[in-house]
C-alpha cells in the first residue's frame, strides 16, 4: 500500500520532495524545445527558480511527445517580463506570462502559486469561478494546487532533475491516476477536473486509483456546474487525443455524461460510431468541431428523420436544426460551426435516401458532401445493410460523374437584393426539387 504522502503544504509547508537526479531519470535536454530551454536558462542565470512543469515533465517522463511546454519560476510576472522583450503579461486574476516567438509559439511562463485560503476568495466568487488561484506560493505549493499527482513534477534546469512533491514519480511507474488531497473536495472546487480524469487516464492508458473513482461516484452530476465553455475545450480534446467514445462511455457510468452534454444521453450505437472516429483520427486525420457534433448526434438524428425518399431535405435539416438546438446553445457553439454540423447531419440523411434523385450533381459538388460520406461510411460499419449504398456513393464522388451536371449550364443565379431571409440562412445541402 502507498504511503500517502498528500499532506495539505499549509500545514507543513517545510516538506521535503524527493529529488531524482540526472541520471535517475530520462528526461534529456534534447528532448526540450529549443526556446523553452533559451527561456529557463535565462531565467535560471538571473538568480531565479526556473522548472518545467505539468504534462510535459509527465510525458517526457513516459517517453512521449509532449503537447506543450510549461514553465514554473519564482520570479515574478514583472521580474519575468524585465527579462524578455518578447513578453506579455495575460490574465486577469492571476497573471502568466506569455514568451511569443515567431510563427505564433507562445510559452507560458507562471510564477509559482498557491491554492487560496477561503478567506481570500472574492466575494463575488460564482459557480463558474472554481479555478481562482491569485496568491503566488513556495515550488511546494505550486504542486500541491495541481490537479493530480502525475502533473505536479518538476524538471529543474540548475541541476536536471525531478522533483516531486506529491507521489508522482510512483504513480507514474505504477501507471495509476491520483487527485492531489480528497478527490471529493477537489472536484466540488472544480468539477472539470473529473473530465480531465477521465480524458488523462485514457489517453496515458493508466488506471483510476480507488479514491477517485469514488470521488467520481459522489461528485459525477455536479460537473453540470461547470463552465460550458471550459467544458467544450475538454470535450474537444478529447477527440483531438481520439478517446472520445472510451470517455463517454465512462462518462455515463458515472452519470457525469447527461450533465456534461447538456441534456445528451447518447447510445451504445453513438459510443460505436465514436470508437470508429477516434480509430480515423488516428490516422491524422482531426475533427472539426462540426464533425465531432455531427458524430455525435447522427444515431440520434436518423431515428428521429429516417432517409426515407419521400421525406424532402428541409424536413431532415428542421429536424437536425431542432436535435442540435439544445446543444448548441448550452455550449454556446457559434452560428457557422452549427451551421456545418446541421449541414453534415442532413447530407447524411440525402446519402441515406439512395442515388439517383433530382439534384443530384449540385449535392455532389457541395462542399460537405465527402465529410458527410465519410461520417456515414463510418455509420454503416455498424449498419452493414448501408455498406452497398454507401460504396455507390464512393463511386459517384470519386468520378463516376461524367460530364458536368445539368445545373452547371445555367447562368449564375442573380443575387438578390432583398436582405437574406431565416431560411435562406439556415438552408443546408442544396434542397433536391421531388420528382
Ligand atoms: P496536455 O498534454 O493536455 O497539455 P497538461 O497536463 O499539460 O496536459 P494543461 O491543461 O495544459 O494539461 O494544464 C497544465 C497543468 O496545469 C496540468 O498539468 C496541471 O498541473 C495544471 N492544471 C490544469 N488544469 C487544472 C485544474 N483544473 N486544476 C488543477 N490543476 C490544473
Ligand atoms: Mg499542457
Amino acid at each position: 500500500m502507498t504511503e500517502h504522502p498528500l499532506i495539505d503544504p499549509g500545514q507543513d509547508p517545510s516538506g521535503e520532495p524527493r529529488i531524482v537526479s540526472r541520471d535517475g531519470h530520462r528526461i534529456s535536454r534534447s528532448q526540450i524545445d529549443e526556446d523553452v530551454l533559451k527561456i529557463l536558462y535565462r531565467l535560471h542565470r538571473n538568480g531565479h527558480l526556473a522548472y518545467l512543469v505539468g504534462g510535459s515533465v509527465r510525458d517526457l517522463l513516459l517517453g512521449r511527445t509532449p503537447k506543450d511546454f510549461d514553465i514554473g519560476t519564482d520570479a515574478t510576472p514583472t521580474q519575468i517580463k524585465r527579462l524578455f522583450r518578447n513578453c506579455f503579461l495575460v490574465g486577469r486574476r492571476f497573471r502568466l506570462a506569455h514568451i511569443r516567438f515567431q510563427g505564433n509559439k507562445v510559452v507560458e511562463v507562471a510564477t509559482f502559486r498557491r491554492s487560496p485560503n477561503p478567506d481570500e476568495l472574492p466575494d463575488d466568487l460564482d459557480a463558474h469561478s472554481h479555478f481562482v488561484e491569485n496568491v503566488f506560493g513556495s515550488p511546494r505549493q505550486d504542486a500541491f494546487r495541481r490537479d493530480f499527482t502525475v502533473n505536479a513534477l518538476f524538471y529543474d534546469i540548475a541541476t536536471f532533475s525531478v522533483i516531486d512533491h506529491v507521489g508522482g514519480l510512483e504513480d507514474l511507474e505504477e501507471r495509476r491516476l491520483r487527485v492531489i488531497g480528497d478527490p471529493a473536495v477537489r472536484f466540488r472546487e472544480d468539477p472539470v477536473r473529473m473530465l480531465r480524469a477521465l480524458e488523462l487516464a485514457a489517453r496515458l492508458d493508466f488506471r483510476l486509483d480507488a479514491e477517485l473513482l469514488d470521488g467520481l461516484r459522489q461528485c459525477g452530476p455536479l460537473i453540470a456546474e461547470a463552465s460550458a465553455a471550459r467544458l467544450r475545450d475538454e470535450i474537444m480534446e478529447l477527440f483531438r487525443h481520439r478517446v472520445a467514445a472510451r470517455v463517454f462511455r465512462q462518462a455515463a457510468e458515472f452519470g457525469l455524461l447527461t450533465p456534461l452534454l447538456g441534456g445528451y444521453g447518447g447510445d451504445g450505437e453513438s459510443f460505436d460510431l465514436l470508437d470508429r472516429l477516434d480509430e480515423r483520427t488516428a490516422s491524422e486525420r482531426p475533427v472539426t468541431e462540426a464533425l465531432a457534433i455531427a458524430a455525435l448526434f447522427l444515431g440520434p438524428f436518423l431515428k428521429r428523420c429516417p432517409p426515407r425518399r419521400e421525406t424532402p431535405v428541409a424536413e431532415a435539416l428542421r429536424e437536425a436544426n431542432e436535435l442540435l438546438g439544445p446543444h448548441c446553445r448550452h455550449f454556446s457553439i457559434a452560428q457557422g460551426i452549427r451551421q456545418q454540423a446541421r449541414e453534415l447531419l442532413a447530407a447524411c440523411f440525402r446519402l441515406g435516401r439512395g442515388t439517383g434523385l433530382r439534384g443530384e450533381g449540385r449535392f455532389l459538388r457541395h462542399p460537405v458532401t465527402p465529410s458527410a460520406l465519410e461520417l456515414l461510411s463510418l455509420w454503416a460499419e455498424g449498419h452493414p445493410e448501408l455498406a452497398e449504398l454507401v460504396q455507390r456513393w464512393a463511386r459517384l464522388l470519386s468520378g463516376g460523374l461524367a460530364g458536368p451536371a445539368p445545373e452547371s449550364g445555367k447562368a449564375p443565379r442573380r443575387r438578390s437584393r432583398r436582405p437574406r431571409s431565416r431560411r435562406r440562412r439556415t438552408a443546408g445541402p442544396p434542397e433536391t426539387k421531388e420528382p
